[in-house]
């Protein structure tokens, strides 16, 4: 069930790995222009939850970043690292509902899709083994949702991924689940972020179900990738923005993002405002 009727509220929800790059700009971009084009809000939330993936200042930069593009963000910042008491019920919540098992499976052990292919889900693998926490999802899940840029997605989740992580064995609570239950709140509308991120999707929308959480309309972005064909990323060292060049580099993320041409002589304020009177979600390439 997702809530249309609510006033707009979009977010961008980078992690803290490292400086934004051209593609994560894209993501911002996109985002804001969305949530501006409908009147709404857009929020900034830092996803923080992995320290030992955790670039040191890296928080702040990204805040340099936005605001020397001026993307300015609605609200006080969120950080997912002071959400845990709500991660900690959400897990409660789907243990309680028998959907949760421990699993011991270290990489080199699991299946398909990092899921597990072991017996722990029947063994009841004692909690004094270093265990990760997973979710099962029945064999026959068939998730749909109408992707905003996309049209009509669908995934036989119980298929492709029968069971996924929820906190890891080094007790972090896992990204599906902060960002379903981060996303799941009511006031969240809308998610606008890179295709990358679809397949998540179906499992942020699975443990909405689960939690009886609404959900919120998902749009997936094209995503940026290098000359090898590899996705632009924080981890993986693509190049930061150059957060003297803004103008250049929103021309550059609204051309990937199909938008028509606007010359607004190297005045950002005036490309933003622009850009969100021409923002079309029909013109992204899909
Ligand atoms: N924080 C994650 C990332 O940077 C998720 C973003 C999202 O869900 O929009 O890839």
């Amino acid at each position: 069930m997702s809530h249309p009727q609510a006033p707009y509220t979009g977010r961008f929800a980078p992690s803290p790995t490292g400086p934004l790059h051209a593609g994560s700009l894209v993501a911002a971009l996109a985002s804001f222009l969305d949530a501006r084009a409908a009147g709404g809000q857009w929020l900034l939330r830092i996803d923080d939850i992995d320290p030992p993936r955790a670039m040191p200042g890296a928080t702040q930069r990204i805040l340099s970043t936005l605001a020397a593009h001026h993307l300015h963000f609605d609200g006080s910042l969120q950080l997912q690292s002071n959400h845990y008491p709500a991660y900690a019920n959400a897990l409660d919540q789907l243990a309680a509902s028998g959907l949760v098992f421990r699993c011991r499976c270290t990489r080199a052990t699991l299946g398909p899709n990092s899921t597990c292919i072991a017996s722990c889900a029947a063994e009841e693998v004692p909690a004094t083994l270093p265990t990760s926490l997973r979710i099962k999802v029945p064999e026959h899940t068939t998730l749909e949702f109408d992707d905003l840029i996309k049209g009509p997605q669908r995934l036989a989740l119980g298929e492709h991924t029968p069971n996924f992580i929820l906190r890891r064995r080094d007790g972090l609570y896992a990204y599906q689940l902060a960002c379903a239950v981060d996303d799941g709140d009511p006031s969240i509308t809308h998610v606008i972020r890179g295709s990358d991120l679809l397949d998540s999707t179906f499992r942020q929308l699975y443990i909405q179900r689960c939690l009886g959480l609404e959900h919120p309309r998902y749009g997936h972005l094209p995503v940026l990738t290098d000359s090898d064909g590899n996705k632009l990323s924080k981890q993986t060292g693509a190049a930061a923005l150059d957060d003297n060049t803004p103008y250049r580099n929103l021309q550059s993320a609204l051309a990937t993002l199909g938008q028509p041409p606007i010359d607004a002589d190297g005045d950002v304020d005036a490309l933003l405002t622009l850009a969100t009177e021409h923002w079309s979600r029909t013109a992204i390439p899909k």
